[in-house]
């Protein structure tokens, strides 16, 4: 079986509608993301939505945190290119503001709108207006006397505060719910997700709370989203970055794009990590090309690989890929080398190759060169730095000897 190629069996979950979104069922996993600024400041948080989008949000969240902010909600909805959710802590008279001002969702935390009377007014006022509310439990802002009952935040005690939250909603006839069960702990967050995902067909929002910053932050969401992911639970998914939200979005779509539960938009840049036999500065020329596709929209992976010796041949899946040797960079479509170009071009060149790959397909790109030639060009570079640095260019076999020299 291709491995690479395996599709991830997805959990079957309702699904709900969040504006023009489909969120569970069949819809693809969305990106959610969540502006910074004072969402009273209409032009700012516009701006900031309009970055998310570009950078693969699906749906965007606002906080509504006193009437300002709905005021200005209504003002961004109508004008946003993604739907907006609007966040909701302790005001329940926020949610019906929010919704006032033309929402296409709500989240609310159980755990600091308690009181079931304004809990059944938000959803009787969610149902008949069609909009949907993520229940969103918070290990860190628990209702206390789950906290006591479980002795602390454990999965059992956010799964029954989504629950809680879900029985009021039944009581009103509300059904149109997405949940999640967040925490800063990543085992605490997957455990609760998987009992949750066993006590629920709702659809599921992931995520890690407070993650933190980059790098830290990106490694622990991606350890809790991914793992969930792979598992085939979850339907929407936001990374929280200490970091520009724009950042979230990105990491948020890179992510569906590498477990492949999203198209791929683009550049999937491989690039090899680099060793002895490395004929230029991989980390330099890997950032540059990372650089050049940003903004392009190219939807194939590229690999920059640091010799011709291993390169091609390691990199063979990628549909483009460049690789080092003797001052000069070796193209190949495919794992075939296809052409030399001066090393200081590599990059210009792989943007060249990448375009007309994406415009006219990989049969046109390899009738348009000399296959024999460059393959020949490249066996010479090869062979030449074989000679020039053998078989083991990190000098293994050397240092092995020198080891057992100074221990015996
Ligand atoms: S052998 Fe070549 S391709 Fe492989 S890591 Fe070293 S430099 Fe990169």
């Amino acid at each position: 079986m291709d491995v690479s190629s395996a599709s991830i069996a997805r959990r079957v979950t309702k699904q709900i509608s969040v504006g023009d979104v489909k969120v569970g069922g069949d819809a693809p996993v969305s990106v959610q993301s969540m502006t910074t600024t004072k969402t009273a400041d209409v032009d700012g948080t516009l701006q900031q939505i309009y970055a998310l989008a570009a950078a693969g949000a699906d749906i965007v969240r606002c906080t509504c945190n006193e009437a300002e902010a709905a005021e200005g909600l209504a003002q961004i909805v109508p004008r946003s290119p993604v739907p907006i959710i609007a966040d909701i802590h302790h005001q329940y008279k926020m949610a019906l503001a929010a919704m006032e001002a033309g929402v296409d969702g709500l989240r609310l935390n159980p755990g600091n709108i308690r009181k079931p009377e304004h809990i059944k007014a938000v959803a009787t006022e969610a149902r008949d207006r069609g909009v949907p509310i993520r229940i969103g439990v918070n290990a860190g802002s628990l209702d206390p006397k789950l906290y006591e009952k479980y002795g602390g935040a454990t999965p059992e005690a956010m799964v029954e505060s989504a629950q809680m939250e879900m029985a009021y909603f039944d009581e009103v006839g509300f059904d149109q719910i997405k949940i999640s069960v967040k925490a800063s702990s990543v085992p605490l967050m997957v455990e609760a997700y998987r009992q949750l995902a066993d006590a629920t067909d709702h659809p599921l929002h992931l995520g890690v709370t407070e993650a933190g910053p980059p790098p830290e932050g990106l490694v622990k969401a991606t350890a809790g989203i991914g793992a969930l992911l792979l598992e085939g639970i979850g339907d929407t998914i936001r990374y929280s970055l200490t970091a520009d939200p724009v950042e979230e979005a990105k990491a948020g779509r890179q992510l569906l794009e590498a477990l492949g539960l999203r198209e791929r938009t683009n550049v999937d840049l491989i690039a090899c990590p680099s060793c002895g036999r490395a004929e230029v500065d991989v980390i330099e020329v890997a950032n540059r090309a990372r650089d050049a596709f940003e903004d392009r929209e190219i939807p194939l992976q590229i690999a920059v690989m640091g010799c011709v010796v291993n390169g091609p041949g390691e990199a063979r899946d990628a549909d483009l890929g460049i690789a080092a040797g003797n001052k000069r960079g070796h193209l190949f479509i495919k794992g075939r080398n296809v052409a030399v170009v001066p090393e200081a071009e590599m990059v210009d060149q792989l943007v060249e190759w990448a375009e007309f790959i994406d415009e006219h397909g990989v049969d046109a790109a390899l009738e348009r060169v000399d296959l024999d030639k460059a393959a020949k060009e490249a066996e010479k570079d090869r062979a030449r730095l074989l000679d020039d640095k053998g078989a083991d260019a990190n000098h293994a076999t050397e240092k092995i000897v020198e080891i057992r020299r100074t221990t015996s």
